[in-house]
């Protein structure tokens, strides 16, 4: 009996990810969490961080940002608004929007951009912890 479940990973920009996997492991707010086939059917949210896939037998790592996973019938499906594999991060640009966001949480803002800054920055730093920097 297999024992995979499909995956798919959207962004509004492209079909990230599909296929059939063992396991996936993703980031939530309360922390990761890992899905199996057969997995009973939920919604969660899906924090910025990493993403890690096995398939055929093989650990593969991506970074997401924020989004949502429905998981029901055998299949998990992600929608966020980026995702990368390590090969494709920059890792100047990822240093340059971390720096950007140090600096403007340093200064005294409004709530909102308080919240966006916080956010450019774990976006900037999950890229830079998964391709090791
Ligand atoms: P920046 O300020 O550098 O644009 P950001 O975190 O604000 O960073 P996002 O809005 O998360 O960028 O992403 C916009 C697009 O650029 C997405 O397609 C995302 O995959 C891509 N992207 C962002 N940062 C990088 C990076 N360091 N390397 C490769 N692609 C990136």
């Amino acid at each position: 009996m297999s024992s995979t479940f499909y995956v798919e990973i959207l962004t509004p920009e492209r079909k990230f990810f599909w296929g059939d996997v063992e396991t996936i492991i993703v980031k939530t707010p309360t922390g990761e969490m890992g899905i199996l086939k057969g997995h009973i059917p939920t919604v969660v949210v899906i924090d910025i961080g990493s993403i890690k896939i096995k398939k055929n037998g093989k650990w593969f790592e991506a970074v997401l940002s924020e989004g949502f996973m429905e998981v029901k019938q055998d299949q998990a499906i992600i929608l966020v608004d980026t995702a990368e594999w390590p090969d494709e991060i920059d890792i100047n640009r990822a240093k340059a929007a971390k720096a950007r966001a140090e600096e403007r949480l340093q200064r005294q803002r409004s709530e909102t951009e308080y919240i966006q800054s916080k956010a450019a920055l774990a976006r900037a730093m999950a890229r830079l912890k998964v391709k090791g920097k």
